[in-house]
């Protein structure tokens, strides 16, 4: 794919529309810092639905900014539940340690906000359907052409465009990224599965709590609103194994059995297969720079995390701001695309090698690592401006 060069940011991309391919986390975002700033935008968002699985989603501090920015921080607290501690406990429920989370206070911002991710979904597709962004449902994109003046587009629905830029906003099993990046590297199993449902909220949940088990098994209690909090295991599941839906309850049943404290009365609502949440824990970092041509990457289609850190809707929430910022810029688009990639990768892959390093230590203990020391450590350089 040839390199096209514009003369400015985003005064020569204005002419022609902005198409980003997926409506989830980043998408949504970006799409309404670019409208924000006067930019035309179109959406494909492939799943017609356009609905996400009904369990909880921790957003950092560092997220809550970035919403902030977009207008939408003050909505978001409000559909969630913000707290500002983790609670660590042994397997049997006795106290370990009480952490205070790092966070933005001097910004007005609580620490970390618990919700559920079809409430922040239906925000963020409020707020972009609000802005003007311009959505169609059930498409694709299947060739992308970069030609200097304009990315020319064929979707699934034969339809054609021309566009200023296309952003792959399409998640970990990016199609943009098969297109236009076919040397970048596979996501990868890393080992872990991650366990979720959602249950009405016991008062005493007013944080993160979790529960250090055997078997590298770490269960968790988070609350998302007043009403409902969600329950989530991470379990070591060795050579990746297909697990057959109706099977999730008793599996999850299984893995919680040890655990102590507040679980087995959590564990006393497990719903049906169709309300258990169950993903294989994938990682992936695409080699910079995050952009060919006209054609960039956000979110997990070029860095997806485990949830160690609950830092994968940051970093994406994160892309979307940075990336209209750098687009508003002075300068090329290929200037601004690199700019981006620079403001992005140190980060990101930050984040994506110390959770990934958190999830090997919790299946294969080394001496003298310190994985809380570690989530520390990189939580607090997570404060500092994206
Ligand atoms: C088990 C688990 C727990 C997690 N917990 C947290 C947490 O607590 N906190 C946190 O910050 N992050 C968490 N994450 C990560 C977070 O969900 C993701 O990092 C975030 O959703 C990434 O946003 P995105 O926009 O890149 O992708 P997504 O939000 O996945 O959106 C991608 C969108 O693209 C659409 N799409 C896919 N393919 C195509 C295509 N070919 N064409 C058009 N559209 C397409 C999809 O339907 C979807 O709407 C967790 C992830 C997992 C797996």
């Amino acid at each position: 794919m040839g390199m096209s060069m514009a003369t400015t940011g985003f005064d020569s991309i204005s002419d022609a529309p902005v198409l980003i391919v997926g409506g989830g986390i980043s998408g949504l975002a970006l799409g309404i810092a670019l409208r924000r700033a006067g930019q035309t935008v179109h959406l494909v968002e492939l799943n017609p639905a356009w609905n996400v699985y009904g369990v909880g989603i921790i957003l950092q501090a560092n997220a809550l900014r970035a919403l902030h920015m977009l207008g939408l921080s003050e909505a978001c607290i409000a559909a969630g539940y913000p707290y500002s501690m983790s609670l660590h406990h042994e397997e049997d429920g006795s106290p370990r340690s009480a952490r205070q989370k790092p966070s933005l206070a001097n910004e007005g911002l609580p620490a970390s906000c618990g919700i559920l991710r079809p409430a922040l979904h239906n925000l963020l597709r409020d707020a972009a359907l609000a802005a003007g962004v311009q959505v169609r449902l059930g498409i694709t994109v299947d060739a992308i052409g970069d030609e200097p003046a304009a990315a020319h587009v064929r979707f699934s629905d034969g339809s054609e465009g021309r566009y200023a830029l296309v952003v792959g906003a399409d998640g970990l099993r990016s199609k943009v990224r098969d297109l236009c990046f076919p040397q970048a590297q596979a996501p990868r199993f890393t080992g872990q599965g991650c366990w979720r449902f959602t249950l009405p909220r016991a008062e005493q949940v007013q944080s993160a709590m979790m529960y250090h088990g055997r078997q590298a098994r770490v269960a968790g209690l988070v609350p998302v609103s007043r009403d409902a909090m969600y329950l989530l295991l991470l379990s070591e599941e060795p050579g990746n194994p297909r697990l057959a839906d109706g099977d999730l309850p008793d599996l999850l049943r299984e893995r919680l059995q040890h655990f102590g404290g507040l679980i087995p009365a959590a564990a006393r609502y497990m719903p049906g297969p169709q309300d258990i949440v169950y993903r294989p824990l994938e990682t992936q970092l695409v080699a910079p720079p995050w952009h060919r041509g006209r054609v960039v990457l956000a979110g997990d289609s070029a860095h997806a995390t485990t949830p160690h850190m609950a830092q994968g809707a940051s970093m994406a929430f994160e892309d979307a701001v940075v990336l209209a910022d750098c687009l508003g810029a002075p300068g090329s688009l290929e200037q601004a695309l690199q700019r981006y990639t620079e403001r992005r990768f140190e980060r990101c892959r930050r984040v994506v090698e110390a959770s990934l390093q958190v999830g090997q230590w919790q299946m294969r203990p080394e001496p003298g690592s310190d994985p809380m020391a570690l989530l520390r450590d990189v939580a607090a350089e997570l404060m500092k401006p994206a």
